[in-house]
């Protein structure tokens, strides 16, 4: 085999999902695309990867210091779902029945993996409330081990906001341990129900 076409197998085999096969599948594809929009695929990649950043009040990914959301003053400023990560968003988003703003953790607390709740951006969220304005968080994390030790670990955190209403989405059946894989039905049904946690 063609050592530039193996190099090109080992790299895209590093993405989550793609096989020797598929990514074999890929390379042969890039081939019989036109060169000028394999480096347009290339030079978009490259940018997004040097030039994305963080939103500064809600970690949700940004092409500005301050992200759209966060931004629209359409929305509803006085809640925020508490999600792990940025595909959450968009899982959420997709649904079109959420009008708050959102919080990315970042990740879920897990000793395992060594993971503490200072690697997770919660003081930007304790802040962020402390500043008032916020009358409903709604913990949106997944229902694994980790991310009910989360869960406990952030109302933990939020019950020293008085008349802060806290809520968790409902867990339905079929609501499976990551949210980016859950249809937006079962979503937009696991928001609506959410219920008080104390
Ligand atoms: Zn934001």
């Amino acid at each position: 085999m063609s050592r530039l076409l193996q190099d090109v197998v080992g790299e895209l085999t590093k993405l989550p999902g793609v096989g020797r096969r598929t990514a074999l599948r890929l390379a042969i594809h890039l081939l019989r695309m036109e060169p000028e929009s394999v480096h347009d695929m290339t030079r978009s990649i490259n940018r997004f990867r040097d030039d994305v950043k963080y939103c500064a009040q809600c970690n949700n990914l940004s092409d500005e210091e301050i992200c759209p959301i966060c931004a629209d003053p359409e929305r509803d400023h006085s809640t925020i779902c508490v999600v792990e990560q940025v595909a959450d968003v968009l899982s959420i988003e997709n649904t079109h029945q959420y009008r708050g703003l959102y919080h990315v953790l970042g990740g879920v607390i897990s000793p395992m993996q060594g993971i503490a709740p200072s690697d997770l951006k919660i003081d930007l969220l304790v802040d962020r409330i402390a500043r008032g304005g916020v009358k409903e968080v709604i913990l949106a994390i997944s229902t694994s081990v980790e991310g009910e030790t989360t869960l406990f670990y952030l109302m933990n955190r939020l019950r020293q906001f008085e008349g802060l209403k806290v809520t968790a989405i409902a867990r339905g059946i079929g609501f499976g341990d990551e949210l980016e894989y859950v249809d937006e039905l079962t979503i937009a049904h696991a928001l609506m129900n959410r219920r008080e946690v104390e």
